[in-house]
């Protein structure tokens, strides 16, 4: 099996080499991403292994199935830059759909961390040997309210370490799994009951129509003064012009952003010798209350192993029996 992998990092390979030499698998790594200009280099591959910020759009999908590719390999849980309804009957799709949830739950909670304790501020601060506190106050989190969109895996995870803080947890999910309700310390709301009831507001849901920008300007608009935003789940689900008008109002107190709307182009890159274009994405990121990290949380030694291993036992799965279980299948009903 040759498997022709888009969007390579320093990071992958070990793993990748480690689980595809033990089923003799042939990976041909590019750095480049897939999109309708590199998709050629797929020419002779059995399958594609792709990421996040990789093109799988109606173009791409009706290059690979002419260059014989029959099955496109996500090492990601997220499926949102790949046209679904376009590739069913032509492409099979597979995906990761856990790998560590602990990786970025625990990276939610690091940021919101480094942010209302300005841990970012006090490592510059005391490697210039100032030692000044002027400026930290902080808050505790103990007693705060956290409202959580999104109760799948990674939503779980970070609703335990709240509850571990002594926070009280504010849910809401499209599919409420009641069992994780636990008294006064995690309950369902309505959104809009979360959004107005919350200090600190963490997203863990899919991007969706349905969930593109749930936090916009209206929404804003109700939040509580001093909201702390968190958004490691994917970059569309907030609107940044928004996010960076209620920060300049102060109606935001900190956002925290592993994720963001236009960063395909931009992150897991070194762009430190260039002119950043994005102009909102530029101001985020000068503002002392926001903190931007490249969408790293899921970058964890047990992730990357588990991320490997499961998208080579998918690929083999599919070519020895014909069928996977982690294929995303389309669901016309999702498109009503
Ligand atoms: P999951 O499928 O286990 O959970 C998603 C939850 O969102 C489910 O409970 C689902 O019912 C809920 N949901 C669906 N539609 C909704 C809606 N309209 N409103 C509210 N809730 C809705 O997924 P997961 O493994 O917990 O991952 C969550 C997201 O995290 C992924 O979709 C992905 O975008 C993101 N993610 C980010 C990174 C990173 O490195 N930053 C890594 C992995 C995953």
């Amino acid at each position: 099996m040759k498997i022709a992998f888009f969007d390579t990092k320093p990071y992958d390979k070990p793993a990748f080499d480690k689980y595809s030499g033990e089923y003799g698998i042939n990976i041909k790594y590019y750095e480049t991403k897939l999109n309708e200009d590199t998709v050629f280099l797929a020419s002779g591959c059995d399958a594609v292994c792709a990421f996040v910020n990789d093109t799988v759009n109606a173009e791409v999908i009706d290059n690979l199935t002419q260059l014989g590719v029959k099955v496109l390999a996500l090492r990601s849980a997220g499926f949102n830059n790949v046209d679904i309804k376009h590739a069913d009957g032509k492409i099979h799709i597979l995906r990761v759909p856990a790998y560590s949830p602990y990786a970025v739950a625990e990276h939610t909670m690091a940021l919101l961390l480094t942010s209302i304790r300005r841990i970012h501020k006090a490592y510059i601060r005391s490697r210039d040997f100032n030692f000044s506190l002027s400026g930290f106050t902080g808050f505790d989190l103990h007693g705060k309210t956290v409202g959580v969109i999104g109760t799948g895996k990674i939503g779980k995870v970070f609703i335990d370490i709240c509850k571990g803080f002594g926070m009280k947890v504010l849910a809401y999910d499209k599919f409420p799994q009641k069992e994780i309700e636990d008294g006064e310390k995690v309950k369902y709301v309505e959104l809009q009951e979360l959004f107005s009831r919350s200090d600190i507001i963490s997203l863990h849901c899919p991007l969706t129509e349905e969930t593109h920008h749930i936090i916009d300007e209206k929404a804003l608009s109700v939040c509580k003064k001093g909201v702390v935003i968190l958004n490691t789940s994917r970059g569309a689900l907030v609107d940044a012009e928004a996010l960076l008008n209620e920060i300049k109002s102060r109606k935001v107190g900190a956002a925290c952003l592993d994720v963001y709307e236009e960063e395909s182009d931009l992150f897991f890159e070194d762009n430190s010798g260039h002119i950043l274009e994005d102009d909102t994405l530029a101001r985020l990121i000068s503002m002392p209350n926001v903190i931007v990290t490249s969408h790293q949380a899921f970058l964890t030694e047990e992730a990357l192993e588990n991320i490997a291993e499961t998208t080579i036992e998918n690929l083999v799965s599919f070519f020895e029996n014909g069928e996977c279980k982690n294929e995303i299948r389309y669901k016309p009903e999702n498109d009503e």
